[in-house]
């Protein structure tokens, strides 16, 4: 396999990608790794530097950053996919406040360690721009801020910003207002996972690649080529799971698509702005994201491939070409200055994990020594730091500020069985689409939408 075609960013490494030595038999550890994503890796990093005696290996059936790690849109935010009134409806306000701090210091504790271990991967803190192009996104975004302050943020966190603002920020056509968060960095993110291993490699840590996981059981993560006995084995397969026998409910994985643009010259960055490298995006329902990347393009994605029958992942389903036309031309509609002819490059996709319940969560059952982190929808690249971190003190058995976080220990509930699964996940996608459509077209908040997002949990 080519690792280098799954993604723009696996293409611009820097590195030839060349898997690193399976594992060849039947071996001992103190903690097995199962996924050589940024779970896995942020894991094993603060476990090795936590006590560089354990002996820790990392299985990965492909490369480091084969996954959604390599793949995605590079936003390092404090964003959580459980919203913050849901958080305080399930474990009370100051549990929910508490959780969305620990976030915001997590995109900070990554910008540490990539300047503490000389991760080459174009960090830059430029916080996010939600922009609002229609009035029933402009209503979003204002209660979006309201709900934000009632729950004990404040205007350093977000604000509310008018169209004159949002537009000296990122002047997309239409701009009516939106909202700005300083909680965000860019990341090139095959940089930051590769240069993770790497880094876990100094620290002692064994990493074999090419080296699928058939079996995770008490005590043993099992390979056709032998297993890694370990009293804790942590599952970090994310999207992955489903394949694992008895995790076919887990999660669900959902497909997010991307698209590059060739390098833009100057003066189309003048008439678009995002002089900061802010992350952008706008407040419709099936998300987009996008970032100016450190060499001068716009790297945009954005959800709506179809999710597959039985949870299914297969690498054609990375492929959606109704996906990234439709990317292209939202792209050309946020910025006429791209001309009738976005420049387009570079198309990849990859799944992400979705929970039943659209939580995120991070445990250790000490009975069995499984642990698992997981289910962060698209907000996985600082919410796995914080998982890494809370898995080493779960691990080595310190209570901390971390192992008293709300998502510790949570159980989502498993997804139906088919073919419920794929109608509901198919038809909340499709209601969500018709309704940004709709909205764009008439101003009009779209109720139907609102009410799918609860029927999925989310
Ligand atoms: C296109 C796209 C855009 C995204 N954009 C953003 C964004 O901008 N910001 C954000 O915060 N989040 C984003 N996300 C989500 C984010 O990338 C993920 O949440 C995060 O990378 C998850 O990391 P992980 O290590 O848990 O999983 P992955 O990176 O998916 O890693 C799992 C690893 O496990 C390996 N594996 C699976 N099964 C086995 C097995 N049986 N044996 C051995 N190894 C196995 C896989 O090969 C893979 O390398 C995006 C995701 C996608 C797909």
């Amino acid at each position: 396999m080519r690792y280098q075609e799954l993604s723009y960013w696996l293409s611009t490494v820097d590195e030839p990608l060349t898997p690193r030595p399976p594992l060849g038999g039947d071996a001992d550890a103190d903690v097995v790794i199962v996924g050589a994503g940024y779970t896995g890796l942020w894991t094993a990093y603060y476990l090795a530097l936590a006590d560089p005696t354990l002996r820790i290996t990392v299985l990965e059936a492909e490369i480091a950053g084969y996954g959604a790690s390599g793949r995605n849109g590079g936003w390092c935010s404090a964003l959580f996919p459980t919203s913050l009134p849901a958080l305080a409806r399930r474990h009370g306000r100051d549990a929910a406040l508490r959780m969305q701090r620990a976030m915001q210091a997590t995109v900070r504790e990554v910008g540490r360690v990539v300047a503490a271990e000389d991760l080459d991967c174009d960090w830059h803190l430029g916080g996010t721009v939600t922009l609002a192009r229609s009035a029933a996104q402009l209503g979003r975004a204002r209660a979006e801020v309201a709900q934000a302050h009632a729950h004990g943020l404040t205007a350093d966190d977000l604000v509310l910003l008018d169209a004159a603002e949002a537009a000296a920020r990122c002047a997309a056509d239409g701009v009516r207002g939106g909202t700005y968060t300083p909680h965000c960095a860019v990341v090139h993110p095959a940089r930051l996972v590769r240069g993770l291993a790497r880094a876990v490699e100094r620290r002692g840590v064994t990493v074999h690649e090419r080296t699928p996981v058939t079996a995770i059981r008490a005590g043993a993560a099992v390979t056709p080529a032998g297993a890694v006995r370990a009293p804790v084995v942590v599952r970090a397969t994310e999207g992955y799971t489903p394949g694992l026998p008895g995790q076919r409910r887990v999660v669900a994985p959902v497909y997010s698509l991307m698209v590059a643009t060739a390098p833009l010259p100057e003066e189309t960055w003048a008439r678009i702005g995002l002089a900061e490298r802010e992350t952008f995006s706008d407040h419709r329902h099936v998300i987009i994201y996008g970032q100016r990347t450190a060499d001068g393009r716009l790297a945009f994605g954005g959800r709506g491939a179809p999710y597959h029958f039985g949870s299914r992942v297969r690498p054609e389903f990375d492929r959606e070409p109704r996906v990234f036309a439709a990317l292209r031309r939202t792209l050309g509609e946020l910025f006429p200055a791209l001309g009738p002819q976005v420049p387009v490059t570079h198309t990849w996709g990859g799944p992400l994990g979705v929970a039943r319940d659209w939580s995120a969560s991070v445990g250790l059952d000490r009975a069995t020594g499984l642990a698992w982190a997981g289910g962060y929808v698209g907000d996985g690249v600082a919410t796995t730091n914080l998982a890494g971190r809370t898995l080493a003190d779960l691990i080595l058995g310190a209570d901390s500020d971390l192992t008293d976080l709300p998502w510790v220990g949570h159980r989502s509930p498993r997804w139906e069985p088919e073919p419920l699964r794929w109608l509901a996940v198919n038809a909340g996608l499709r209601v969500m689409l018709s309704a940004d459509r709709a909205e764009l077209r008439t101003g009009r908040s779209a109720r139907r939408a609102a009410v799918f997002q609860r029927l999925l949990g989310h």
